[in-house]
């Protein structure tokens, strides 16, 4: 699933393709896209809109515009954007939906599991919709080690899962997880709520090292993740956990274990990130 270096890379991609384009004709192909609403109907609201801004929260894709409206994308599993220049896509049976703007390119939506959503929203619908969904940005100046301290105390679950809790850190998914208590040297099985002050610290730290190398790497590219333009990124090859069982720890060489926290693959360094330290 793309988490928020994946879903940034794409609208940074993304912002000079849309902004100042009007929508001149929108399909829908899926009606799980845009459930509980009817996809023609959706597609009709959307025809003659002008993109204002393209913005990101957590997971989310943010397409504003000139009349206060948004488009809400969620890409979750195998969601993801093509943009054909010319207007000249490629065949793809996995296509949902394709947007065609006034400058003559297209913009395609694929999604292979179909479980992406487009949510368009009235003027002041955005806020009250994300703030019960969407927590603090971890690279925001808000996101303070104060701030996730609170947010971590008040938990007795594995740290692992509470950190993938969207309403704790926005964004971040399996993959930072993992990276990010590598780096903060914290099992993922450890109770939030019984970190120091100085192991919040770290794993602060750690979330905003994760997350930004993978911006600049311009993402994971994993299964079906791909750029706008085609291209891809590259954070796969430097990941220091994530997807590594067996193969020696970056930091200490001892082989990463792999476990299940929360229904998900784990992986961590039973030397660096000890349970009982
Ligand atoms: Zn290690």
């Amino acid at each position: 699933m793309p988490e928020l270096p994946e879903v940034e890379t794409v609208r940074s991609r993304l912002e000079p393709v849309l902004v100042g384009r009007e929508l001149r004709d929108v399909e829908i192909a899926d009606s799980r896209l845009t459930r509980p609403f009817e996809p023609a109907e959706v597609a009709a609201e959307l025809r003659g809109e002008r993109v204002s801004a393209v913005e990101r929260r957590g997971k989310y894709l943010i397409v504003r515009f000139e009349t206060g409206r948004v488009l809400l994308i969620h890409l979750r599993m195998t969601g993801s954007l093509l943009v054909a220049r010319r207007g000249e896509l490629p065949e793809d049976p996995y296509r949902r939906a394709v947007v065609k703007l006034d400058d003559g390119s297209d913009v395609a939506y694929r999604d292979v599991r179909r479980f992406g959503t487009w949510l368009l929203l009235e003027p002041g619908e955005l806020e009250p919709y994300l703030l019960t969904r969407v927590g603090v940005e971890p690279l925001a100046p808000g996101f303070t080690a104060r701030v996730l301290g609170e947010r971590l105390r008040r938990r007795r679950a594995a740290l692992k899962a509470v950190v993938l809790d969207q309403r704790v850190v926005a964004g971040v998914g399996n993959i930072y997880a993992d990276e990010a208590l590598w780096y903060a040297q914290l099992h993922p099985l450890r109770t939030a709520a019984d970190l120091t002050d100085d192991e919040v610290q770290a794993l602060h730290r750690g979330l905003r090292r994760a997350l930004r190398k993978g911006i600049e790497r311009q993402g994971a590219t994993l299964r079906d993740y791909a750029l706008p333009d085609g291209e891809t990124g590259s954070m796969q090859d430097e990941f220091m956990v994530y997807g590594r069982d067996g193969e020696p720890c970056r930091r200490c060489g001892t082989p990463i274990e792999k476990i299940r926290v929360a229904g998900r693959g784990t992986w961590f360094c039973p030397l660096c990130q000890r349970q009982a330290p």
